[in-house]
């Protein structure tokens, strides 16, 4: 059983994160498996080596230990270019030049604005007669959906997280309604957060992937792409959320929460496991 806590060095762990990581940490040991760190930082203008120094101090201090070096994204740009490289071959890819406003424009119906999937608004497919021929280009690429899931008929992965347990069988149909042609490359970054971590999971031989319920609805994205590509599909476990008193769940804004705070007012990793609830 091997596991990972993913996080972006973009500002402090809060007790979300802390939630997650000692979630599958616990979940490795009690497997005798092992728990690895990923630095997710192909947002460079986001990302910042303090936030990663503090993620590693705080993630220690927690008691939770994984073996170096880390992996950083950063440093795989090649390796997500060649799993582009094989589906631009096989006519999979298209490159799309569309703004967020165009697309925002061409997705809505009148009155009714645009739909959204687990990828934002579901592309009305403006850029997909562009050409597919000669070496993959740079800048934003997408996956033609109704190619990519030709001859499948559905997409299976298993839960073990108490919110959506059991064995999901999303179909073909529903996710060319529903998810639509994603980004697979940002124009950007050359890459994007579905490719990475699909990529990443397969070379690090992740079996068990532990995150939180929110991207429940990106995981048929992933299971595709890993068809795509030939990796196995991992065990899900997808986690509850935890949130502030008003019921929100906590985000990157909530330094307040942030747990360098909580370890500077005295409190113990027993009082943070007490106060998510583990
Ligand atoms: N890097 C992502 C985040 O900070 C998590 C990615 C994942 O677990 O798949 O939310
Ligand atoms: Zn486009």
């Amino acid at each position: 059983m091997i596991t990972r806590f993913a996080p972006s060095p973009t500002g402090p762990l809060h007790l979300g994160h802390a939630y997650s990581a000692l979630l599958a940490s616990d979940m490795a040991r009690e497997e005798g498996g092992a728990l690895l760190l990923r630095i997710e930082d192909i947002d460079q203008s986001r990302s910042r080596p303090e936030w990663e120094r503090q993620i590693e101090d705080d993630l220690h201090w927690l008691g939770i230990n994984w073996p170096t070096p880390v992996l950083r994204q950063s440093d795989r740009i090649p390796a997500y270019r060649s799993a582009l490289e094989l589906l631009w071959e096989r006519g999979l890819l298209y490159p799309c030049t569309c703004t967020r406003r165009d697309i925002y424009e061409a997705a809505s119906a009148p009155q009714e604005g645009a739909r959204t999937g687990p990828d934002g608004v579901i592309y009305p497919g403006t850029c997909r007669g562009k050409a597919r021929t000669g070496p993959l280009p740079d800048g934003a690429m997408r996956l033609d959906m109704s190619r990519a899931l030709n001859g499948l008929e559905s997409i299976e992965f298993q839960d073990t997280g108490a919110q959506n347990p059991g064995n999901h069988n999303v179909s073909a149909i529903s996710m060319l309604e529903t998810v639509g042609d994603i980004v697979v490359a940002r124009r950007d970054f050359g890459t994007s957060y579905h490719l990475s971590v699909v990529v990443d999971d397969a070379f690090q031989n992740i079996t068990h992937v532990v995150r939180g319920a929110d991207l429940f609805e990106a995981t048929q994205i992933h299971v595709l792409l890993q068809t795509l590509l030939g990796y196995p599909t991992p065990v899900y476990h997808h986690h509850r959320l935890i949130r502030d008193e008003n019921g929100r769940r906590l985000a990157k804004r909530d330094d307040a929460r942030a747990l360098s705070l909580y370890r500077r007012e005295g409190l113990t990793p027993q009082n943070i496991r007490a106060l998510v609830g583990l």
